[in-house]
């Protein structure tokens, strides 16, 4: 394999010291990284490589636990970097990048920066002859906020890199779980053979922070919970349970399959959206124990009126074949009741049950990806019992990838997405007809909702978001998992 340079653009941010050199480390202890791999590490601060480590080092500590490296693991991981202080607005200074990159090499490019820095850093690194050998670009959400922002910053970097070079990222795809999703659905002909309107009679996508905007109140405002979450992870995660088999695993034909999906999702407009969607801004309360404000009362609001949604509930419905009568819904919320994403797919009730009335237990399939990943699936067993003969149980079967060994630890989707652009493989990343068609449909929604003003519903901060997101499920005569 040709030797890969890495390129961390944003390496002082948040995301860098959370996740992508923690990712790093842990492939590299691990071994499945190449030997010779080269990180630069690039942001503003006028500091040694040493101090830029040295901070780093810190805020690994505080992080990552027992995981975090000893002294021998941590110079080995050292000797991978450069450090090189430049600002990315300004074309003079790509120099020093220019002359430590190696044409010989793959240079990946990480954008771990300001979405508004994306099209300025490609420019610049064409403009700067950074781009001449074979170059690679990793992007981080958000992709715009609209289709027609997501289409120019599309546009921007199809000058001056090749859809086969652009990696965007959704880090929900790296989870395991959600690999797993595709295993279990393609590689088990019984789940296969039971995953459509025949046999299930709804699926429930809830997606819930405890967290609320954590001081990003000016550009949470601009956004709300419906760009920021349901165009990207609530979307990818409904293409995957929902898509056809794709032809073979890779990138093209599953993008292929997931955008025949958006495409599929009925319209929501003004005469519909009523019935569809529920909007929710959360009001004081409590998260984890703690008292907490309300949207309107966070350090950093400006607007005392804003109608920003951090909560939001819809009903989806997929226009095809397979999906036809089964409605999806879709939950996603900050200051919820619980940190949670999963993914629950309610089976149909029996044609006919023998075992007489209250004995119905339909099936459900559990997909959790937060907090702990797993698979687990409801099931109907019999009690013993020699009084109740006919004893009828719930019974959980867990699928524990861990193979019974809880001490494993399950890697972050981090460390996939890096070992799949280092490899070369984008199945994991999203197309850009994927984004452009899912915010093509979110900004329906959000066209539909204006239109009719739909309201932001006021929702205890600790809850599970407004009363109107639970009417939205029971109405039909179910309820929230
Ligand atoms: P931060 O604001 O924490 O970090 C941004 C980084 O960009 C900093 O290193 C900052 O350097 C650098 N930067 C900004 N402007 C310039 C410039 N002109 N020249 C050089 N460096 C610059 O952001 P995050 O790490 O939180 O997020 C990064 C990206 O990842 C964003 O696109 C975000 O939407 C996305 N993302 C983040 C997630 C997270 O958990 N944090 C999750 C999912 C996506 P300096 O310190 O000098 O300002």
């Amino acid at each position: 394999m040709q030797p890969v340079d890495l390129v961390i653009f944003g390496a002082s941010g948040d995301l860098s010291a959370r996740k992508l050199f923690p990712a790093l480390f842990q492939l590299l202890k691990a071994g499945l990284l190449p030997e010779d791999l080269r990180i630069a590490a690039i942001a503003r601060d006028e500091v040694s490589k040493e101090a830029f480590l040295e901070v780093l080092r810190e805020r690994f500590t505080s992080r990552m636990g027992e995981y975090a490296p000893d002294d021998d693991e941590w110079q080995r991981y050292s000797e991978h970097f450069a450090y090189i202080a430049a600002d990315f607005s300004v074309i003079d200074q790509y120099s020093a990048l220019k002359d430590w990159l190696d044409d010989a090499r793959i240079s990946l490019f990480y954008l771990a920066t300001p979405p508004s820095l994306f099209a300025p850093i490609c420019s610049n690194l064409d403009e700067a002859n950074c781009l001449t050998g074979d170059c690679r670009i990793v992007l981080e959400k958000p992709i715009g906020e609209s289709l027609e922002t997501s289409r120019h910053v599309n546009n921007t970097l199809a000058k001056h890199f090749d859809e086969s070079s652009i990696y965007r990222i959704d880090h929900y795809l790296g989870k395991e779980t959600v690999q797993n999703l595709l295993v279990l659905r393609f590689a088990n002909r019984f789940i296969n053979s039971q995953w459509d309107h025949s046999c299930i009679d709804h699926v429930q996508i809830t997606v819930a922070e405890t967290v609320g905007i954590e001081g990003r109140w000016s550009y949470y405002d601009n956004v709300g919970q419906m760009r920021d979450m349901v165009q990207n992870h609530l979307m990818q995660l409904l293409c995957l349970v929902a898509m056809e088999p794709p032809n073979s695993l890779d990138a093209e034909s599953i993008r292929d399959e997931k955008v025949k999906i958006v495409k599929a999702l009925r319209t929501i407009d003004a005469s519909t959206v009523d019935e569809h969607l529920v909007r929710g801004q959360y009001s004081r309360g409590w998260s984890v124990g703690n008292a907490v404000p309300g949207y309107l009362e966070e350090p950093g609001c400006k607007a005392s009126t804003s109608n920003t949604e951090t909560f939001v509930a819809i009903k989806a419905h997929i226009d095809n074949w397979r999906w036809a009568g089964v409605p999806f819904y879709l939950r996603t919320g900050k200051r919820m009741a619980e940190k949670v994403t999963e993914i629950i797919i309610h089976y149909k009730e029996l044609p006919h049950n023998i075992f007489g009335r209250g004995r119905n237990f339909p099936n459900a399939l559990i997909i959790r990806l937060q907090p702990d990943e797993g698979i687990e699936m409801a099931m109907v067993s019999k009690r013993q019992s020699l009084k109740d003969k006919l004893a009828l149980q719930t019974h959980t079967l867990n699928f524990d990838f861990r193979d019974g060994d809880e001490s494993e630890r399950i890697p972050d989707a981090y460390e996939r997405l890096f070992l799949d652009a280092i490899n070369g493989d984008q199945s994991l990343f999203v197309g850009r007809e994927e984004i452009e068609e899912s915010w093509r449909w979110v900004d329906g929604l959000i066209k539909a909702s204006e239109a009719q003003s739909v309201d932001a519903k006021s929702y205890h901060a600790g809850s599970w978001g407004p009363a109107k997101a639970e009417i939205l499920i029971e109405k039909d005569g179910r309820s929230w998992h």
